[in-house]
């Protein structure tokens, strides 16, 4: 039995560096010992001032071994420090539009520009520390409360990480927690909630500072409470940033400066909430259903 057990407790450890994210997606490509598609160009651009003007050229995108495109000719310009939401149904390719921006993913067709230049030019690194994703899961490990926040920037003192968390909503309820900062998280530290490890999530995305933001689906398993704390805490980090949220409850993003409305075919749509409704189209019919459902 043992021999089973050694391979199991490295698919744990491996599929926790995998939450860590982008550097725990690395070490997890090469403990599976995979050819690391996503790889730095010799003379890679280290990049210094970034504004966070996105453009996608003619995109297109299919998953490895995959026949169908997820994407195809995709183009989209988003301006530094807009705001804008992207909708679509379950399927339509939004979290995979958005993964091609760090580069989890490399596009097969077509360009992905940040600041104006091929994010496969950019140095991963460099690319990676200007764009913050604020997830629906959030990944915590074992350690204390102010470990778990410097891990968006593993250079922040103190003052710093108490910073963040007042921003993010966070100090107060880390305050609270038995030893505060210090608290254990985890199996046998202390228990919190959804909408508390969110916003821990966001305090580590404010100490990481990026110009870029990626919200997939951040306040999608909370309750309308923890919901509207979040909400206010993801608003607060988005300002002088760009931003694009992606949000399944409609009802979170109408304020957005422009919400663009991806289906399986493409951008079927884009313009403000407002214009959106009167235009009576896909965003209209998808507005008009999620309101039904909650009468
Ligand atoms: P959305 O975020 O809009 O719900 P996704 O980007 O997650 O959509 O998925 C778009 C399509 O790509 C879906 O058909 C999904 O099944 C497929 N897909 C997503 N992730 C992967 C993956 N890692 N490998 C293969 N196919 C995937
Ligand atoms: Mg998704």
């Amino acid at each position: 039995i043992n021999f089973m057990i050694e391979p199991i407790q490295r698919l744990t450890h491996m599929s926790m560096q995998f939450q860590e994210g982008i550097t725990g997606f690395q070490r997890f490509m090469e403990i599976i010992n995979l050819k690391p598609a996503i790889e730095n160009k010799p003379n890679a651009i280290t990049l210094n001032d970034v504004h966070g003007e996105i453009e996608f050229n003619q995109a297109s995108f299919r998953y490895e071994e995959h026949l169908d495109n997820v994407l195809v000719n995709l183009s989209l310009r988003i301006q530094p420090g807009e705001y804008v939401a992207l909708v679509g149904p379950s399927g339509a390719g939004k979290t995979t539009l958005c993964s091609l921006i760090p580069r989890f993913y490399d596009v097969t067709e077509g360009d992905v520009l940040l600041d104006g230049i091929n994010v496969c030019d950019i140095d991963l690194q460099s690319l990676r520390k200007t764009i913050g994703v604020v997830q629906q899961d959030v990944y915590l490990f074992t350690g204390t409360v102010k470990e778990n926040i410097r891990y968006g920037n593993p250079a922040a003192n103190d003052e710093e990480i108490i910073a963040a968390a007042k921003h993010a909503n966070a100090h107060d309820f880390i305050m609270n927690l038995p030893n505060g900062y210090n608290s254990e998280i985890g199996q046998r530290g202390v228990k919190l909630s959804g909408g508390q490890k969110q916003r821990l999530s966001i305090a580590r995305v404010f100490l990481k500072n990026p110009s870029v933001l990626i919200f997939d689906e951040a306040t999608s398993a909370l309750d309308n409470e923890s919901e509207s704390i979040v909400k206010e805490s993801l608003e607060s980090l988005a300002k002088g940033r760009t931003t694009i949220v992606i949000a399944h409850r409609l009802s979170t993003i109408r304020n957005a400066e422009r919400i663009i409305v991806l289906t399986e075919g493409g951008i079927v749509e884009q313009g403000t909430h407002s214009a959106l409704l009167a235009h009576d189209g896909a965003y209209a019919h998808l507005y008009s259903k999620q309101f039904e459902l909650q009468v």
